[in-house]
């Protein structure tokens, strides 16, 4: 058989052609499995804090019935708890829709470090009373990006930070300057990771194995937020151990 030229580019381009259509196909699998998998895991994330919430309701109001109110508090409390990991979970996949659909708002601003930490700071320490949060370090470093997004970055270590740590209720921010990149770390003496989880965890639905049934999670938040920091040209790691405690830290370009 002998070709020319022409016939040769014929060949290879209608060749072409098909593997794209191949790749195109295999890639909208790939992203409906993703988009199955997620529904069925946030819808089943969300039963729990309802399920919590429903059945604390059913009990304070037989205890308002029968006049008797004793130990109310921690119900109440519960029910507080659930509806706020409940709020942090629809907050991620309002994230992870846009991040997908490439539609973030990504307009950008000068703004210190402590704009993106105070609110969540204070938002997180009020659901959990218990612990110690710590912030020391140079937090008027100034830096470009968006602070909503950014916040919500603070917000999921600061609450992962504080919701695996079992009875070590401290938790420690720290800011400060490495080269033209402000570096935030936040450091907890909780569960700790294993060395070979250290890059897993930030992928989407990855929860490390055995946690799932004592912590409530639906495995995107540390997803989000590497996308996020990823969106503003920094990086996100930890360096952990087990039993030990964990150090979450991300750098962000400073603003000049
Ligand atoms: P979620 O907490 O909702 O499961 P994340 O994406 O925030 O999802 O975290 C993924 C997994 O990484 C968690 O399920 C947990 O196993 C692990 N992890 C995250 N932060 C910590 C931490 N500070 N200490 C120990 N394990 C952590």
């Amino acid at each position: 058989l002998i070709l020319n030229a022409s016939q040769i580019t014929v060949g290879g381009a209608y060749q072409n052609w098909i593997l794209l259509a191949m790749e195109d196909i295999t890639e909208r699998y790939v992203i409906e499995k993703k988009k199955d998998d997620f529904i069925a895991i946030a819808s089943h994330e969300m039963k729990t804090p309802i399920t919590v919430v429903k059945g604390n309701l059913q009990l304070l109001e037989r205890m308002l019935e029968k006049g008797d109110m004793e130990g109310y508090k921690p119900r109440l409390r519960q029910s507080m708890d659930s509806m706020e990991n409940l709020n942090r979970l629809i907050s991620n996949l309002l994230d992870t829709s846009i991040l997908t659909s490439g539609s973030t708002n990504k307009t950008s601003e000068v703004i210190k470090v402590i704009d993106i930490i105070d609110t969540p700071l204070a938002q997180v320490g009020e659901v959990y009373k218990s612990h110690d949060f710590v912030l020391y370090g140079d937090t008027d470093l100034e830096i470009l990006g968006n602070k909503d997004q950014l916040s919500q970055v603070i917000t999921n270590l600061l609450i992962n930070a504080a919701k695996y740590s079992k009875d070590s209720k401290q938790v420690v921010m720290h800011v400060g300057r490495v080269g033209n990149f402000a570096k935030i770390s936040v450091t907890d003496t909780g569960i700790g990771i294993a060395k070979e989880n250290h890059k897993r965890v930030f992928d989407r639905f990855y929860r490390v194995s055995g946690n799932d049934n004592n912590y409530f999670g639906a495995g995107i938040g540390l997803y989000i937020s590497q996308q996020i920091v990823a969106d503003h040209g920094g990086t996100i790691w930890v360096e952990s151990e087990i039993g030990e405690g964990s150090v979450f830290s991300i750098t962000l370009p400073l603003s000049k």
